[in-house]
């Protein structure tokens, strides 16, 4: 809640007029307190799980030979009741661990010092602070998920979220209560070393959704403004680790290609993009088809 009864007073206080974006602000949060204002993330994440994994079954079910080339997997499609069964489970699973994980962690947000006041903060400082999320959550998810990989924690935890070898959008949040839960951390990292606005915090939340459900969308598609990110893994990337599944020890990354570079957990998958680029002109001419991406770049893996 603002401090300030009034648009006058906050422009007092401030010792300026209010720019477009900051008067918007104020009259939307003026009267809400902090904690109506983090619970927002409760609505948002349920939007964003449900309304971007539509727009990739959409494409998928209504422009089929538009988006064909751009599938993953092309042998793999998920029924639709398949898909309503994994929409049900992620949204039972939002309103037992997600959401109430929501309500009751608002005294961390105020022990970092995220801040619901004015003046906001600058674009500059929202993409800083952003980048700064998305690397530290990047690195430290890389070791947890890489620890979600031996024998206990797949087995207790993890092997859920690989249930789809052929991941869909729906299917990004689709986990263990105890992988939520603990990937809940690596994502507070960033927010909690650099403190920032409530709305830098909202987008932080959302875009790392978004991004999520991306990777497991299981479509690559060339016009995604992601393809312009530095180091960014995609979906192609995240696609294969749910391919090879279990035994899967390469590209754990949620985000970035840099930590299976440092950490040589992405050779697998490197050796065979480059004899799938060798051997694609090949397999058009032989088999008449563009796709089995992962079908050939797995053939090759166990032939190692
Ligand atoms: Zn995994
Ligand atoms: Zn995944």
């Amino acid at each position: 809640m603002l401090p300030y009864a009034t648009i006058h007073d906050a422009e007092a206080a401030l010792g300026r007029s209010l720019s477009t974006a900051e008067t918007l602000w104020f009259n939307y949060s003026a009267t809400k307190s902090d904690y109506i204002l983090y619970c927002h993330n409760i609505i948002f994440l349920l939007l964003i799980f449900s309304l971007f994994p539509f727009y990739y079954l959409f494409l998928e079910y209504f422009f089929t030979n538009s988006v064909a080339p751009f599938k993953i997997q092309p042998k793999v499609k998920l029924s639709f009741s398949d898909t309503l069964r994994c929409y049900k489970s992620v949204m039972r699973m939002f309103f037992l661990v997600v959401g109430p994980l929501q309500l009751i962690s608002y005294p961390s947000i105020l022990i970092i010092g995220i801040r619901t006041g004015l003046p906001l903060p600058s674009l500059w400082e929202i993409a800083l602070q952003l980048g700064v999320y998305f690397l530290v959550e990047d690195y430290t998810n890389y070791w947890v998920h890489r620890f979600l990989h031996c024998k206990w924690g797949y087995e207790k935890i993890h092997k859920v979220h690989h249930e789809y070898t052929a991941p869909i959008g729906f299917a990004a949040p689709y986990a263990h209560w105890a992988e939520i839960l603990i990937l809940g951390i690596p994502s507070f990292l960033g927010p909690a070393m650099v403190p920032g606005h409530m709305i830098t915090f909202w987008l932080w939340m959302a875009l790392r959704q978004i991004e999520a459900i991306e990777i497991h969308s299981g479509h690559d598609f060339p016009w995604s403004p992601t393809k312009y990110i530095p180091f960014y893994g995609g979906p192609d990337y995240h696609d294969y680790h749910h391919y090879v599944g279990g035994q899967s020890q390469s590209n754990f990354a949620s985000v970035f290609t840099y930590c299976d570079y440092i950490y040589a957990t992405d050779k697998g998958y490197r050796y065979q993009k480059k004899v799938l680029l060798q051997q694609r002109e090949g397999l058009k001419t032989k088999n008449g088809e563009t796709g089995l991406l992962h079908d050939h770049i797995a053939q090759t893996h166990k032939e190692e």
